[in-house]
């Protein structure tokens, strides 16, 4: 099985990829997660990395398509794998198109979390609050940014799914256990 994970800042997506990937047996790419790697390790790529994700901007189209086909391309994704975070420009759907096509892969689902905008802003600033790792680009002002950058570059990516007739969209201001129900019957495993 292999699933996109869309919704903006604060969805839930992390969440429930953490639930899906029990259940259906296969692994997580977190193009956040990743990047958040390599500025721990200090990488070249995690200097540069941070200076952008500290302002809530994206990180380069080839960068990210760089990481992601050498990520897909490892043995763990044999059984499936779900794209947490990616693709975010149209450019960057598109581009996934044709490494999958050279793969002989297909995306069998892209699953929307949809939540409005006031609700994302309410559970940021209070995942800002509780964690004691708190993210660095988990303040408002950076927030704004994110939402922004989101419907300026990220909402294509939805037109394009939604186009292709890929599109799948579940109610992410539900408990968690009912939207992981809902994706679940999404892919017709309830
Ligand atoms: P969230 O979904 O909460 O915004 P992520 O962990 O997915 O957080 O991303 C954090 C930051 O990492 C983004 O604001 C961006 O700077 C960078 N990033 C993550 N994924 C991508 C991507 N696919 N393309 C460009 N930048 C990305």
């Amino acid at each position: 099985m292999k699933l996109i994970l869309f919704g903006p800042p604060g969805a839930g997506k992390g969440t429930q990829a953490k639930i899906l990937i029990e259940k259906l047996n296969i692994v997580q790419i977190s193009t956040g997660d990743m990047l958040r790697d390599e500025v721990k390790s200090k990488t070249p790529l995690g200097k540069l990395a941070s200076s952008i994700m500290d302002k809530g901007d994206l990180i380069p189209d080839e960068i990210i398509m760089s990481m992601i086909e050498k990520r897909i391309t490892k043995s763990d994704c044999k059984n499936g794998f779900i794209l947490d975070g990616f693709p975010r420009t149209l450019n960057q759907a598109v581009e996934l198109d044709v490494i999958l096509k050279s793969l002989n892969l297909k995306i069998d689902k892209v699953i929307e979390i949809n939540v409005n905008e006031d609700l994302l802003i309410n559970r940021i600033v209070k995942r800002a609050s509780e964690s004691k790792t708190t993210r660095d680009d988990d303040n408002s002002e950076i927030l704004k940014n994110r939402i922004i950058v989101y419907n300026k570059d990220t909402l294509p990516v939805l037109d394009y799914y939604k186009s292709l007739n890929k599109l799948n969209t579940v109610d992410g201001t539900q408990d968690i256990d009912k939207v992981s129900k809902d994706i679940l019957k999404v892919l017709n495993w309830l």
